[in-house]
C-alpha cells in the first residue's frame, strides 16, 4: 500500500527538513552508482511528512557531525574507530509508527537501514550509509506499580534507568555505563552486578513490541510471537527487526555492598585464591576482576611492565559479610581501596561510568570452566608482553552463575547458562599517538586465539568483535540454526542485516 497522499506530499506544514535547504539534491549524491536508488528531496520530506519525529540530511551542523562520529557528543557512536560513516538520513523517531513508516520507506527504495539506540556497539553496527533509524528521543520509562512493571521507549539508557527507578527502589539488571542503550544491552541478554542474584537483563524482560521488515508492528512475549521472543532474548541486536518498546519486571532495592579494591603484590597467589572464593560465593555478589598490565617507574627513566588486579563489585549484604568472604584472599595480600555499604541507588554512582567515546577493542570468550594455572600464566605472560600503546591493556572477567543458571541454554537465545565467567581482552589507544595498532591487534588476536582452549569458543553477543573468526558459531552457538528458521520467517528478505548478523539464507 502507498503510504504517500498527495495532501503529505506537498504540506510540510510547521516542520522543517533539517539540512535539506542548504543541500544539493540528495540524488546526486548517488550519481555514478548505477544501482543505487534515486532519492529526491521531495522523497525525504514525504517522509518528515508522514512521521512525527524529524528526517535530517547531511549538513555541516554539530549535530549532524555528533551523529556521524565526526564531533564528540551524546549521539556519537562510542566506537571511533568504526564510527565515522555518512548515512544517507537520519530518521529521528519518536514513536513506533514513526518506526513503521521510516522502515516501508527504506523497503521501498531499497535503502539500508539500521537502528541505533544508545550507539554503543563495540564493532559500530548503529552505523549506516543508508536511514540511520535514531530512537533516542524515545526513551519515556512508565511505571505500573501495581502490576510490577516498568515499561521502557526502545530508544531509554540506562541512565533513564537510573533516574527513573532511583525514587522507587526498584532495578533491573542493567550495565554500568550510563550512555549504553537498553535496546541494544536487553537484545544481547544483558549482563551487570545484579544478574547472579536477579537474572540476565533478558531474563526480566516480559514483553517487548517489534516493528518488523513489512512495517508491521507486533507484541512478543511467552504468549505471542513466542519464538520470536525466544529469539530477541540474546540474539536480537539489529537481527530480526527495530524494538520501540521493553517491559520488564523490576526487583526491589534497598542496600548493597559496594567496592573497588586492588591488590599490588603476590598476583599469581591472589588471582587463584580470588577464583577460589568465587567459586562458591553466594549469588548476591556481582564482580568484575580485571588484571591490567601496567608500567611503573623503577628508576628514572626506566619502565617495568608489571600486573595489577582490581575488583569492582557489589554484594547484596551487610560490609561485615563482604569482608569475610573475601578474608581468605586479604590473608594472601591485603588489598586497598573503597569498600563501602550504602543505598543502591547511591552505589550505583560509585559504580557507574559515563562511557564516553573511545578508541577501544575488546575481545571476548566464555569461560565454561574455571582457570587452569596454566590459564592464569597465559594471561599474565602475554599481559606482560603487551607491546604497549599510551592507552590501556587488560584482561577482565565478569563473574557469571547464580540465577541465570535456573534456566536452560535453550529458554532464551542467550545460550552460555552454566558458563563461570565472561572474560575478555581490552586494548585502549589513541590514534592521534601511537604508531603501533597493528601490532598492538597482532598481539591481542594471539593473545585471544591462546585463551580459547581454557575458556571456549564461545563469545558474548554484546562484546561484538569484527575479529572474530566463525562469529556465527561463537555468538549463536547451539541456538544458530533455531534462529535461522526465525529469521526466515520473521525476516525472509534479510532487510535486517549488518556483517555479522544472522543469515536469512
Ligand atoms: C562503555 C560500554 C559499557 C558496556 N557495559 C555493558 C554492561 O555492563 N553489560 C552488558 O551486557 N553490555 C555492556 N556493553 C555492551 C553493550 O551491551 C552493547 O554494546 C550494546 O549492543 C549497546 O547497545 P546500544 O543500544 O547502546 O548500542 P547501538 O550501537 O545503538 O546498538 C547495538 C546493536 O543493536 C541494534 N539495536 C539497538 N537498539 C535496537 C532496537 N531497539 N531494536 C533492534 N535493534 C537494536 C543496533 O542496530 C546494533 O546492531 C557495554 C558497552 C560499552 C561501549
Amino acid at each position: 500500500m502507498n503510504q504517500f497522499s498527495r495532501r503529505d506530499f506537498i504540506s510540510l506544514g510547521a516542520k522543517t527538513l533539517s539540512g535539506a535547504l542548504a543541500l544539493p539534491s540528495l540524488s546526486g549524491l548517488l550519481e555514478g552508482c548505477a544501482k543505487a536508488p534515486v532519492i529526491t528531496d521531495l522523497d525525504w520530506r514525504q517522509l518528515n511528512n508522514l512521521i512525527m519525529g524529524e528526517v535530517i540530511l547531511p549538513d555541516t551542523s554539530k549535530r549532524w557531525r555528533q551523529f556521524v562520529g565526526l564531533e564528540i557528543g551524546d549521539n556519537t557512536p562510542w566506537a571511533l574507530q568504526y564510527g565515522i560513516t555518512s548515512p544517507k538520513a537520519i530518521v529521528r523517531c519518536v514513536n513506533e509508527k514513526d518506526v513503521a513508516n521510516t522502515i516501508k520507506f527504506a523497503r521501498e527504495r531499497e535503502l539500508p537501514l539500521v537502528a541505533r539506540s544508545g550507539g554503543h556497539s563495540y564493532a559500530g553496527f548503529s552505523t549506516t550509509y543508508g536511514i540511520l533509524l535514531d530512537l533516542s528521543m524515545m526513551n519515556s520509562i512508565n511505571l505500573d506499580l501495581a502490576k510490577g512493571l516498568a515499561t521502557l521507549g526502545g530508544g531509554a539508557r540506562n541512565r533513564d534507568v537510573y533516574a527513573s527507578l532511583r525514587e522507587p527502589s526498584l532495578s533491573v539488571t542493567h550495565g554500568r555505563c550510563k550512555a549504553v542503550g537498553v535496546g541494544g544491552l536487553v537484545l544481547g541478554g544483558g549482563i551487570g552486578f545484579n544478574m547472579r542474584l536477579h537474572g540476565l537483563t533478558c531474563d526480566r524482560l516480559v514483553e517487548t513490541t517489534m516493528v518488523t521488515a513489512d512495517g508491521e508492528i507486533i507484541k512478543c512475549s511467552e504468549t505471542e510471537n513466542k519464538e520470536i521472543f525466544w529469539a530477541l532474548r540474546g540474539a536480537g541486536g539489529g537481527n530480526f527487526g527495530v524494538n520501540t518498546s521493553f517491559v520488564f519486571k523490576p526487583f526491589p532495592v534497598t542496600t548493597v555492598t559496594y567496592f573497588n579494591i586492588a591488590w599490588n603484590d603476590d598476583h599469581f597467589a591472589v588471582f587463584k585464591k580470588l577464583q577460589e572464593v568465587l567459586m562458591t560465593a553466594p549469588k548476591e555478589l556481582g564482580v568484575k576482576v580485571s588484571v591490567e598490565s601496567k608500567l611503573v617507574r623503577t628508576r628514572p627513566g626506566s619502565l617495568t611492565t608489571t600486573i595489577g588486579i582490581s575488583m569492582l563489585g557489589q554484594f547484596h549484604g551487610s560490609k561485615a559479610e563482604f569482608e569475610a568472604l573475601i578474608k581468605p584472599v586479604q590473608d594472601v595480600s591485603p588489598y586497598v581501596g573503597t569498600i563501602q555499604e550504602g543505598l543502591y541507588w547511591d552505589a550505583q554512582e560509585f559504580l557507574s561510568e559515563a562511557g564516553v567515546p573511545e578508541y577501544v577493542h575488546e575481545r571476548s570468550r566464555f569461560a565454561l570452566d574455571w582457570l587452569s594455572d596454566e590459564a592464569i600464566n597465559t594471561i599474565f605472560s602475554n599481559l606482560l608482553k603487551w607491546p604497549k600503546t599510551s592507552g590501556y591493556a587488560l584482561w577482565k572477567f565478569f563473574l557469571t552463575g547464580g540465577t541465570i543458571d535456573d534456566l536452560a541454554p535453550e529458554a532464551t537465545s542467550y545460550f552460555a547458562r552454566g558458563a563461570k565467567m565472561i572474560t575478555s581482552i581490552d586494548l585502549g589507544w589513541n590514534p592521534k599517538v601511537d604508531k603501533n595498532i597493528p601490532e598492538n591487534l597482532l598481539w591481542m588476536d594471539k593473545f585471544h586465539d591462546e585463551m580459547e582452549k581454557f575458556t571456549s569458543k564461545y563469545s558474548y553477543v554484546n562484546f561484538i568483535d569484527r575479529r572474530q573468526k566463525n562469529y556465527l558459531d561463537a555468538y549463536y552457538g547451539p541456538n544458530l540454526d533455531r534462529l535461522r528458521s526465525v529469521k526466515r520467517f520473521v525476516d525472509p528478505s534479510g532487510f535486517f542485516n549488518f556483517p555479522m548478523s544472522i543469515p536469512h539464507n
